[in-house]
């Protein structure tokens, strides 16, 4: 597998594009909106803008003794490469409670939300990535569908011509800047 971090991801589609208003039903236009002084998707009928932001990903990384858990992705996009858990944020929960949630099911380990590591966001990328620390408190290593490899590495064993997405590498990176001594 080809692993190319640096260029463009390829999700690159994870937003639907809508074509039609979710008031009206009636064709959405791209139309130049002079108070924004940009264009908008825009109802052909009753002129509601239908905007579209990032989603935000939270995501945790596991600590225990000076070691990291990492998984490896079995599902696309970026199978087979590594990452720590992460995961699109639910309506109804924090970020801190989602980063918590995704360590859960991705890992299998239950982890206590500490500070914030640092917030990922790319021109042009549909996420913005939020990454906390987090320390192992309870849980057993499992895997699921969309992990099927889990296990804790030292500083220097982190596989960094191996690793999922720009944030991954960036998130990783500081991590390593900061405490991976
Ligand atoms: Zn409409």
């Amino acid at each position: 597998m080809t692993i190319e971090p640096d260029l463009p991801q390829k999700i690159t589609s994870i937003h639907f594009i809508p074509k039609f208003c979710s008031q009206c039903g009636a064709p959405l236009k791209e139309t130049f909106v002079s108070e924004e002084g940009r264009e908008r998707l825009r109802c052909s009928k009753c002129g509601i803008i239908a905007y579209l932001n990032p989603f935000i990903v939270a995501g945790l990384i596991p600590q225990q003794s000076g070691k990291i858990f990492l998984l490896k992705r079995g599902i696309e996009p970026a199978k087979g490469t590594w990452t720590f858990p992460a995961g699109f944020v639910e309506l109804g929960e924090t970020v801190q409670e989602g980063a918590v949630r995704e360590t859960k099911e991705e890992t299998g380990l239950e982890v206590r939300c500490g500070e914030l590591l640092g917030i990922y966001s790319f021109k042009n990328f549909p996420v913005v990535t939020i990454v906390y620390l987090g320390e192992v408190v309870g849980g057993s290593i499992q895997t699921c569908l969309e992990s099927s490899e889990v296990k804790a590495v030292s500083p220097h064993e982190i596989p960094w011509d191996q690793l999922a997405f720009m944030s991954t590498k960036d998130a990783l990176r500081d991590w390593a800047e900061h405490y991976g001594s």
